[in-house]
């Protein structure tokens, strides 16, 4: 499978190096079950004497890297209980196997639950379930959000976002994307600043915030 979009030559190699952050590492492990691009270009960069770490120091890389990930995700067997459509990745990382702590957020048809917070780098990482056809309020992200659709598609102002995408929303950018009609969209998001809604839910959140 070749998505649309794919995260950048930077993540893959802090992939490989190891410098990526957890969050990071689970979104990346994510997309890379759906992209054989980025796949083969891990395993290139993994590879000794791979072909774009010829100017690196060789040490920089162990050897059996590649095969210490790709051993460790395939370790990861899915359990019965969980969405077979959701990615070894992520199942690893559901806080409750059988029942999942999923929260609402003023909408109807939109679910998350935190996979991973307060982990280095500040990032949280979100499993997200939109309804066939639900549409996300208008909010602005305080800072960097990424995400990989894991199943179903997104429309996201003009761009389409199907299974294996990876989307970037920078920070202080604003959009309100709505899942496909016609089928559940999941996805993983890594997001840093926590979002800001527009009109009455924003208003709603600066109540409950100074409430708390
Ligand atoms: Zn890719």
């Amino acid at each position: 499978m070749t998505p649309h979009s794919h995260p950048s030559e930077s993540h893959l190699i802090a992939y490989v190096t190891g410098d990526a952050e957890p969050q990071l590492r689970a979104l990346l492990e994510c997309h890379l079950g759906l992209c054989d691009t980025c796949s083969t270009a891990i395993a290139l960069l993994s590879a000794p004497g791979g072909q774009w770490l010829v100017q690196t120091p060789p040490a920089e890389v162990p050897g059996d890297l590649f095969d210490r990930v790709m051993g460790r995700i395939q370790a990861q067997a899915p359990p019965a209980e969980v969405d077979p459509a959701l990615p070894s990745a992520v199942r690893s990382l559901l806080p409750s196997q059988a029942r999942p702590d999923w929260k609402g957020i003023l909408k109807q048809g939109f679910r998350f639950v935190e996979l991973m917070k307060d982990a280095p780098g500040g990032f949280g990482l979100y499993l997200v379930h939109l309804s066939a056809g639900t549409r996300f309020p208008l909010h602005r992200h305080g800072g960097l959000e990424e995400a990989v659709i894991l199943a179903g598609g997104l429309a996201d102002g003009e761009q389409r976002l199907e299974a294996g995408d990876w989307s970037t929303s920078e920070a202080g950018s604003a959009h309100a994307p709505r899942a496909l009609k016609d089928e559940d969209c999941w996805l993983v998001a890594r997001m840093e600043g926590g979002i800001h809604f527009s009109g009455w839910r924003g208003w709603l959140q600066t109540l409950a915030g100074s409430a708390s």
